[in-house]
């Protein structure tokens, strides 16, 4: 079900421009707007949901589907040898900006030792 004020709801169904580098029944894959680096993806499932507080057994599925879906997009954009990093932010305090579950894949440069 989406959530006609979402701004990730919209980019899913194609209402607002964004750089679709993957979608299928369940997932829908973007450049971020911002980059934090010089890989970074956004992923979503196309059922809003606000973030991991809301994850449910019934979800769970759809969280590994993000995974591999993760997987197959940093192999494609170069970083499965070097490494990435796969990020939901959840609530004001991890700094979540948009509340509609979503992982970031990072990757490009290296990461090692900070968290962010
Ligand atoms: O985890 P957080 O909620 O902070 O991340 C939201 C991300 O969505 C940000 O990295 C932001 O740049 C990205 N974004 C985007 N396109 C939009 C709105 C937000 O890529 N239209």
């Amino acid at each position: 079900m989406a959530d006609s004020n979402c701004i990730f709801c919209a980019i899913a169904e194609g209402r607002i421009p964004a750089t679709i580098v993957h979608q299928d029944a369940d997932v829908v894959a973007f450049k971020d707007i911002a980059p934090q680096a010089p890989v970074h993806l956004v992923l979503v499932p196309r059922e809003h949901f606000a973030g991991l507080n809301e994850l449910t057994p019934d979800r769970a599925r759809l969280v590994g589907r993000i995974a591999l879906v993760a997987k197959e997009l940093a192999e494609a954009q170069g970083c499965a040898a070097n490494g990435w990093r796969l990020v939901s932010n959840c609530g004001p305090d991890a700094g979540q900006t948009v509340f509609h579950l979503h992982f970031h894949v990072l990757g490009g440069r290296p990461m090692a030792g900070k968290m962010v």
